[in-house]
């Protein structure tokens, strides 16, 4: 694709200086196709993709061709949101900041009349405007467009899928016969076809397609969920594909604020950055999570912005971001260096209609997936279960127990039923062999004796693993040690819940809990050794499902 410097343009020194100024090195391929063409006087039709520089492409021209002694509106520039035309006019703000002469005025609905009746009366010559307001102000007589020398259309495609489709033709319709006209659009469905055929002369058509770079190998997919199950879908796809490293992007800061406080509640290791924090403090968050001091970062666009991360498994858009160009930045996050990555992003309700256009308006390869179901999520973690086994069989990490096992076999058990066994131990299944119920009990029970009042009778079947549990990660490092609770299944207690009251009263980060082994009344909980005393002194006594909490190192009889 072709590029070239901007000083072979044939741009004016003041424009030469401000694009130097803005730090642009060379101009994008869009920008040499077209603002030749431009300067010369032709229509353009231009289409490329989102991020490819369309902007100053007919921005610069559209300032060139100002008579700075002439203070009526000569250029108009036209865009579906009021987002937009903010961020055209700062962009040719930039630009025309070294013509002396030339001023801009964005134009769109909500903003008071007076301001930009006041701006258009202190000469500006440039309009960046929506189409229904500049409409208006035309028929209030405020706008006057007889000395004008060029229309833009910036993002036509999104205009017309906006229902400005009459409005452009209308103000079209009334702007003077000798004007350029610029279409710019990242598609040409047929309508916009249809106004390039009727308004324009003799048009050149410059296409630049999309270069690879611009389409990262990430698989993306989108899930249709209701705003108040977004957390519970979330945690679920973590957990079916037992992700460990990815961001997750939130539209705002209370959003971030919150999910940060939810999946700390429910172990999962993640930190936050939002433009509230301060820049020493993102630093260290950033720092660590690039050494992958923990999981999953929470992030505002604005946070996140130049964040710079290599592998990450996945990103989420916990949010449906602004508009195709936020979502290309931040599911390119993910896929770097040739590698595979995910992007999942949530839409509820009419969010739909958004993404399909973004889908359309950028090309984007993405589809459709439903929320795992809980069975799903039970079947893949016994999935990485059983993908653990193999590992430690073909690395062969285990001490060998042939006696042992001689001795059942030789007791006639089969071979099979006695890893059955075995596994059904190793995932918290109790044992006959335990010491009864009621001795544990009696044990525990000097604690607090009125909260074990049910009676044995009632005794709840064993519990369907919950939701929100986290496989154990950690076997017994060094560094950890064993902390008995004393609350288990019978308090219908999860892992997650464990790991939530020691984050969540601690304010340690989840990390700090290795594996978690869940018994029908006690739990006992590998914890960082260093932090031990405080979680002991911060939960002893505390109310979990009703129960006052004991705390204590585990003797290793329990
Ligand atoms: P588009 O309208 O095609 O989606 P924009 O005009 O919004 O793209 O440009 C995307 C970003 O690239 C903007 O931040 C803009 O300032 C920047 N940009 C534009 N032209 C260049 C250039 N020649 N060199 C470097 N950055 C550029
Ligand atoms: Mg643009």
């Amino acid at each position: 694709m072709e590029k070239r410097r901007f000083t072979e343009l044939g741009l004016s020194p003041e424009i030469l200086k401000a694009v130097d100024k803005m730090g642009f090195e060379e101009a994008s391929p869009i920008q040499t196709a077209v603002i030749p063409l431009l300067l010369a006087g032709r229509d353009v039709v231009g289409q490329s993709a989102t991020g490819s520089g369309k902007t100053a492409a007919f921005a610069i021209p559209a300032i060139e061709r100002i008579n700075p002694a002439d203070k009526s509106v000569q250029a108009l520039i036209l865009c579906p949101t009021r987002e937009l035309a903010v961020q055209v006019a700062e962009e040719v703000a930039k630009l025309a900041s070294f013509k002396r002469g030339v001023l801009e005025v964005p134009i769109y609905g909500g903003q008071s009349y007076e301001r930009q009746f006041r701006a258009l009366k202190a000469g500006a010559q440039i309009v960046i405007g929506t189409p229904g307001r500049v409409m208006d102000l035309m028929e209030r007589g405020a706008l006057r467009l007889d000395d004008l020398k060029l229309v833009a259309l910036d993002e036509a495609d999104r205009m017309l899928d906006m229902g400005f489709r009459d409005d452009i033709a209308h103000i079209l319709s009334l702007v003077p016969e000798q004007r350029q006209l610029l279409f710019f659009s990242a598609t040409m469905p047929r309508e916009i076809k249809d106004l390039i055929n009727r308004f324009t002369r003799d048009p050149a058509w410059v296409k630049i397609e999309a270069q690879a770079q611009n389409a990262p190998q990430v698989e993306q997919i989108y899930f249709e969920v209701d705003r108040r199950s977004k957390l519970e879908a979330l945690t679920r796809l973590i957990d079916v594909n037992d992700f460990r490293y990815g961001i997750i992007f939130c539209s705002t800061k209370v959003m971030v604020d919150e999910l940060d406080e939810h999946l700390h509640a429910r172990g999962y290791a993640v930190d936050r950055l939002h433009g509230d924090i301060s820049q020493a403090q993102r630093n260290r968050v950033m720092e660590k999570f690039r050494r992958r001091g923990f999981e999953f970062l929470i992030a505002t666009d604005v946070a996140a912005r130049g964040l710079d991360v290599d592998d990450l498994e996945v990103v989420f858009n916990y949010d449906l971001p602004n508009d195709a160009e936020d979502y290309t930045h931040r599911i390119g996050r993910t896929g770097r260096a040739g590698k595979s990555g995910r992007a999942f992003t949530f839409v509820s309700g009419r969010e739909l209609y958004k993404l399909q256009s973004m889908v359309r308006y950028a090309k984007l390869n993405i589809r459709r997936e439903r929320i795992p179901s809980l069975d799903e999520v039970e079947e893949a973690r016994t999935n990485v279960f059983f993908e653990k086994i193999r590992a430690t069989l073909d690395a062969r990490e285990f001490k060998p127990r042939d006696r042992m096992i001689d001795r059942l076999l030789d007791q006639g058990y089969a071979s099979t039923d006695i890893c059955s066994a075995l596994i059904h131990l190793l995932q918290g299944g109790s044992s006959a062999a335990e010491p009864p119920a009621k001795e544990v009990e009696s044990k525990v029970a000097r604690v607090d004796s009125s909260s074990y009042s049910s009676s044995e009778a009632d005794e709840p079947p064993p519990q369907k693993k919950t939701k929100y549990e986290r496989p154990a990660r950690t076997g017994n490092e060094t560094g950890m040690v064993t902390l008995f609770f004393n609350v288990g299944r019978k308090q219908l207690i999860t892992p997650a819940d464990i790991v939530g009251k020691i984050a969540g009263v601690t304010r340690l980060p989840a990390s700090v809990v290795g594996a978690i082994d869940l018994r029908q009344r006690h739990a006992l909980v590998d914890v960082a050794a260093e932090h031990a005393p405080l979680i002991m002194q911060k939960l002893g006594g505390i109310r979990v499902k009703g129960q006052a909490l004991e705390v204590k190192i585990a003797t290793g009889e329990e």
